[in-house]
Protein backbone atom coordinates (compact mmCIF):
# COMPACT_ATOMS: atom_id res chain seq x y z
CA UNK A 1 0.00 0.00 0.00
CA UNK A 2 0.91 3.40 -0.80
CA UNK A 3 1.35 6.27 1.73
CA UNK A 4 -0.59 9.24 1.22
CA UNK A 5 -1.52 12.27 3.49
CA UNK A 6 -5.11 12.44 5.07
CA UNK A 7 -7.04 15.39 2.75
CA UNK A 8 -4.33 15.28 0.08
CA UNK A 9 -5.58 15.11 -3.72
CA UNK A 10 -6.17 11.29 -4.51
CA UNK A 11 -4.48 9.58 -7.41
CA UNK A 12 -3.99 5.72 -6.40
CA UNK A 13 -5.91 4.58 -9.34
CA UNK A 14 -7.48 5.81 -12.40
CA UNK A 15 -10.88 8.06 -11.22
CA UNK A 16 -13.92 9.25 -12.92
CA UNK A 17 -14.69 11.97 -10.05
CA UNK A 18 -12.34 14.82 -9.51
CA UNK A 19 -11.41 16.20 -5.73
CA UNK A 20 -11.48 12.86 -4.27
CA UNK A 21 -9.15 13.32 -0.63
CA UNK A 22 -7.28 10.49 0.57
CA UNK A 23 -8.19 9.16 4.16
CA UNK A 24 -6.05 6.43 5.62
CA UNK A 25 -3.18 5.62 3.61
CA UNK A 26 -1.40 4.58 6.50
CA UNK A 27 2.38 3.39 6.80
CA UNK A 28 4.76 2.76 9.37
CA UNK A 29 6.83 5.99 8.81
CA UNK A 30 3.99 8.60 8.95
CA UNK A 31 2.81 9.11 12.79
CA UNK A 32 -1.08 9.24 12.53
CA UNK A 33 -3.93 10.57 14.83
CA UNK A 34 -5.18 8.25 17.06
CA UNK A 35 -8.38 8.47 18.99
CA UNK A 36 -11.42 6.51 19.92
CA UNK A 37 -14.69 6.42 17.38
CA UNK A 38 -17.98 5.30 18.18
CA UNK A 39 -19.57 1.82 18.20
CA UNK A 40 -22.49 3.79 15.52
CA UNK A 41 -18.84 4.50 13.12
CA UNK A 42 -17.37 1.17 13.10
CA UNK A 43 -20.45 -0.88 12.48
CA UNK A 44 -21.08 1.72 9.12
CA UNK A 45 -17.75 0.93 8.19
CA UNK A 46 -18.16 -2.49 9.00
CA UNK A 47 -21.09 -2.44 6.16
CA UNK A 48 -19.12 -0.42 3.64
CA UNK A 49 -16.18 -2.57 3.83
CA UNK A 50 -17.88 -5.74 3.35
CA UNK A 51 -20.81 -4.78 0.83
CA UNK A 52 -19.62 -1.20 -1.18
CA UNK A 53 -15.76 -1.76 -1.71
CA UNK A 54 -14.95 -0.43 -4.94
CA UNK A 55 -11.39 -0.72 -7.47
CA UNK A 56 -10.83 -4.19 -6.64
CA UNK A 57 -7.40 -5.01 -7.66
CA UNK A 58 -5.81 -8.42 -7.82
CA UNK A 59 -2.90 -7.63 -5.71
CA UNK A 60 -3.61 -7.84 -1.79
CA UNK A 61 -1.64 -5.65 0.34
CA UNK A 62 -1.18 -6.09 4.24
CA UNK A 63 -1.32 -3.92 6.98
CA UNK A 64 2.26 -2.03 7.20
CA UNK A 65 1.94 -1.34 10.57
CA UNK A 66 1.42 -5.22 12.57
CA UNK A 67 4.19 -6.84 13.32
CA UNK A 68 6.17 -8.52 10.48
CA UNK A 69 5.65 -11.90 11.60
CA UNK A 70 2.13 -11.28 11.69
CA UNK A 71 0.97 -13.90 9.26
CA UNK A 72 -2.41 -13.95 6.78
CA UNK A 73 -4.54 -11.69 5.24
CA UNK A 74 -7.37 -9.57 7.04
CA UNK A 75 -10.36 -10.88 6.89
CA UNK A 76 -14.30 -9.24 7.10
CA UNK A 77 -16.90 -11.92 7.84
CA UNK A 78 -20.95 -11.13 8.19
CA UNK A 79 -23.07 -14.32 7.52
CA UNK A 80 -21.38 -16.38 5.79
CA UNK A 81 -19.73 -13.98 3.66
CA UNK A 82 -16.06 -12.98 3.74
CA UNK A 83 -14.16 -10.55 2.43
CA UNK A 84 -10.51 -10.34 2.26
CA UNK A 85 -9.17 -6.73 3.26
CA UNK A 86 -6.50 -4.87 1.14
CA UNK A 87 -7.19 -4.85 -2.39
CA UNK A 88 -9.92 -2.81 -2.86
CA UNK A 89 -11.28 0.92 -1.32
CA UNK A 90 -14.26 2.92 -0.11
CA UNK A 91 -15.86 5.52 -1.04
CA UNK A 92 -17.40 8.15 1.38
CA UNK A 93 -19.23 11.22 1.14
CA UNK A 94 -18.89 13.60 3.41
CA UNK A 95 -20.09 17.46 3.90
CA UNK A 96 -17.09 18.94 2.02
CA UNK A 97 -15.61 16.47 0.09
CA UNK A 98 -15.75 12.63 -1.44
CA UNK A 99 -13.15 10.55 0.74
CA UNK A 100 -10.93 7.65 -1.44
CA UNK A 101 -9.74 5.10 1.61
CA UNK A 102 -8.30 1.50 1.50
CA UNK A 103 -10.76 -1.23 3.00
CA UNK A 104 -7.60 -2.09 5.50
CA UNK A 105 -9.39 1.18 7.32
CA UNK A 106 -11.66 -0.70 9.61
CA UNK A 107 -8.37 -2.96 10.46
CA UNK A 108 -6.51 0.44 11.17
CA UNK A 109 -9.37 2.01 13.44
CA UNK A 110 -10.30 -1.41 15.13
CA UNK A 111 -6.74 -2.62 15.97
CA UNK A 112 -4.22 0.43 15.60
CA UNK A 113 -6.76 2.91 16.86
CA UNK A 114 -6.32 5.29 13.76
CA UNK A 115 -9.19 8.48 13.84
CA UNK A 116 -10.24 9.60 10.43
CA UNK A 117 -10.58 13.16 9.81
CA UNK A 118 -14.01 14.36 11.36
CA UNK A 119 -15.70 14.68 7.89
CA UNK A 120 -15.16 11.35 7.11
CA UNK A 121 -16.31 10.38 10.19
CA UNK A 122 -19.31 11.84 9.64
CA UNK A 123 -19.67 10.82 6.21
CA UNK A 124 -19.81 7.19 7.11
CA UNK A 125 -22.37 7.60 9.83
CA UNK A 126 -24.73 9.51 7.21
CA UNK A 127 -24.25 6.70 4.63
CA UNK A 128 -24.88 2.84 4.60
CA UNK A 129 -26.51 0.70 6.61
CA UNK A 130 -25.50 -0.41 10.21
CA UNK A 131 -24.35 -3.72 10.85
CA UNK A 132 -24.01 -4.65 14.56
CA UNK A 133 -20.72 -5.54 15.82
CA UNK A 134 -21.79 -9.10 17.20
CA UNK A 135 -23.09 -9.76 13.62
CA UNK A 136 -19.38 -9.43 11.85
CA UNK A 137 -15.52 -10.45 12.58
CA UNK A 138 -12.69 -9.17 11.55
CA UNK A 139 -10.27 -11.96 11.47
CA UNK A 140 -6.59 -13.02 9.94
CA UNK A 141 -6.41 -16.00 7.98
CA UNK A 142 -4.53 -17.64 4.40
CA UNK A 143 -6.56 -16.52 1.00
CA UNK A 144 -7.91 -20.44 0.45
CA UNK A 145 -9.17 -20.05 4.28
CA UNK A 146 -11.33 -16.48 3.33
CA UNK A 147 -12.54 -18.28 0.48
CA UNK A 148 -13.92 -21.51 1.42
CA UNK A 149 -15.59 -19.15 4.28
ZN1 LIG B 1 -2.33 -3.82 11.30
Amino acid sequence: MTYFDDLSQYSYLPEEEEDILNVGWLDKDHAFPRGVTSDEFIERLAWLSIYSSVKQTPGIHGCMLCPVAAFGFHIISHEGKSHILGSAEIRVKGNRATYAAPDLLIHYVLTHEYLPPEDFVSGVIMTGMRLHKDRWSLSRGLYWEALNQ
